[in-house]
Order: structure tokens, then sequence, then C-alpha cells
């Protein structure tokens, strides 16, 4: 049976559930006929680093990176805002398809990586129903069957997928935090905040050095160094800075002089109430 059509149900209800040991017979490569084909017309969802590797790789900013080639979506379905490659929209080839592959090969997203591997994880994952791996058969991919075998870890492995999951394990946990569950939609604000934290980083960095934000959070100056120039850093600080504000988590400081501040003036409110009761 081919997998054009798969849903999440069918993933969890039929498919041979892969562990680590497990094999699969797969090849890839110039001399199939289908070389290249798995780049055109797909919908490929990025992470943020995803597109952090990427716009170093074409040495672009990250706004610019994004309006040229991503799409954002958020549907009436989505929490929260997610980029989608943007596809050639005559050729319906991936932008970074070139005659002999792909052009971003070395900073290919997880799901190129990944592929013909997918992954399901259970949102809460008890002792009988573990994050599981599953083989992908679309028909216009002609490499299953041919050798030689892998098991799903040397897969991984093999395509530096390890790294990208541990670079993503933070947005991963932000994306299955229960907030989601209890609330119904972001505020355009909200949306916006969201956006620019994980996706467009170098408008993130700016909104930390160009505006008050270094007086209102107390940060520490090795960091506040290291926030200029890495954006490994700047993520996953972009991040912490996303959960305090969204789910009120303490993942920031408030400065000692702004809470003090405020503190002074709700005492000044309260005694104006009472002397005028
Ligand atoms: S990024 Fe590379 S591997 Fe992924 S779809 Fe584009 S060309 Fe193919
Ligand atoms: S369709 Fe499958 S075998 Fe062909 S190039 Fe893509 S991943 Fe490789």
């Amino acid at each position: 049976m081919s997998d054009e059509n798969i849903t999440a149900e069918n993933i969890l209800k039929d498919r041979p559930r892969m562990m680590s040991g497990d094999q699969f017979t797969f090849r890839c490569g110039h001399d199939l006929d289908c070389f290249t084909s798995c780049c055109c017309d797909v919908s490929i969802a990025l992470t943020p680093y995803d597109v952090l590797r990427l716009k170093k790789a074409m040495r672009l900013e990250s706004t610019e990176f994004l309006e040229k080639y991503t799409i954002p979506l958020l549907s009436s379905q989505q929490k929260f805002p997610v980029v989608i490659l943007r596809m050639d929209s005559e050729t319906k080839k991936c932008p970074f398809l070139s005659e002999s592959g792909c052009g971003v090969y070395p900073d290919r997203p997880w799901a190129c990586r990944m592929y013909p591997l997918g992954v399901a994880a259970p949102k809460k994952p008890t002792p009988a129903d573990q994050p599981f791996h599953f083989v992908l058969r679309e028909s216009l991919c002609h490499g299953h069957g041919l050798g030689p075998a892998h098991s799903v870890r040397e897969w991984l492995t093999g395509q530096g997928v390890e790294e990208y999951e541990m670079m993503s394990a933070p947005f991963q946990e932000l994306t299955l935090h229960d907030f989601w569950d209890r609330e119904t939609a972001l505020t355009p604000q909200q949306v916006a905040m969201f956006y620019m934290a994980c996706y467009d980083l170098d408008r993130f960095r700016r909104f930390v050095f160009e505006s008050r934000f270094l007086e209102l959070f107390d940060v520490d100056e090795a960091r506040v160094v290291a926030l200029r120039s890495d954006d490994e850093e700047l993520l996953e600080f972009a991040l912490q800075w996303l959960r305090f504000s969204l789910f009120g988590e303490k993942t920031m400081k408030i400065r000692r002089e702004i809470v003090e501040a405020k503190r002074q003036a709700e005492a000044q409110a309260g005694a104006m109430v009472a002397k005028e009761i």
C-alpha cells in the first residue's frame, strides 16, 4: 500500500512500530530513476533550528530568508504559526534543488534527513505507548527494498538526525505544553511574538538589543555577550522568553528595581484608594 494519503490515525493503528534496532532495506542515489522526485511538490514544515541552519547556509538574515524561501501558516486547526518551505510556483521544485541534488545538503531540514522514516510520538508516553518510527512508502520513491539493510539507529546517525533532534528538543517541549490544550487561540500579538522568537531570530536579536528589553530583564552579562553573535544561544533564550510570556513560567528574571518600582506604584495606588474611602 502506498502512503500518499496516510493519516496520523492510520499510523497509530496499523503501522508496524519500529524501535531503534529494527531494520529496513533502502537505498537512495543519483542512479535511481526517482532521483530528486521527493524534492518536488512536497510540504516540508521547518523547525526553528532548520530555519537557523538554512539562513546561515544561504548567508541571509532570518527575515529575508523567511520572505524568500518560506510560507507562514496559521489555520484554525493550528494553535501556533508554522513555516513551510516555499516550492517554486511553476516547477514545484524545492528552491534548493540543483542538477546534482540538494544544494544545502549539509544543512538540509530535519524532515529531509528522516525520509523515508517517520516518527510518531504520543503526547504523554506511557510504558505501553512509546514514541516509535515507521517507514513511509510513497509510490514516487523507488529506493525501497534495494539494499543495504539499515537499523533505525544507523539511519538516524548516518543522516545527522540526532543533532537536529537535540537542538529542537526545547521547541518540541514548548509545542507539547499543556497550555495549548487550555488556550483556544493566541492573540495576534502572541502570534507575532511566537513567529519572531521561533523563526525570525535576527529580528528577535534586534528586539533584545534595541528595545528596553535588557532594562526590564536581568540577564547574565556573559549571556548578553553570547546573544549578540551566537544563534543557538539566542534561540534557546528566545524560547525561554516565550515560555515566560505565554505560559507565565519563571524562565526570565525581571530586574529588582523594576519589581520594586511596580510594588511602590501599587502601594501608592492602594493608599490613595484607602484615603478616598
Ligand atoms: S532541502 Fe534539499 S533534500 Fe530537502 S527538499 Fe530541498 S533539495 Fe530536497
Ligand atoms: S525518491 Fe526516494 S530513492 Fe528517490 S531520491 Fe528521493 S529518497 Fe532517494
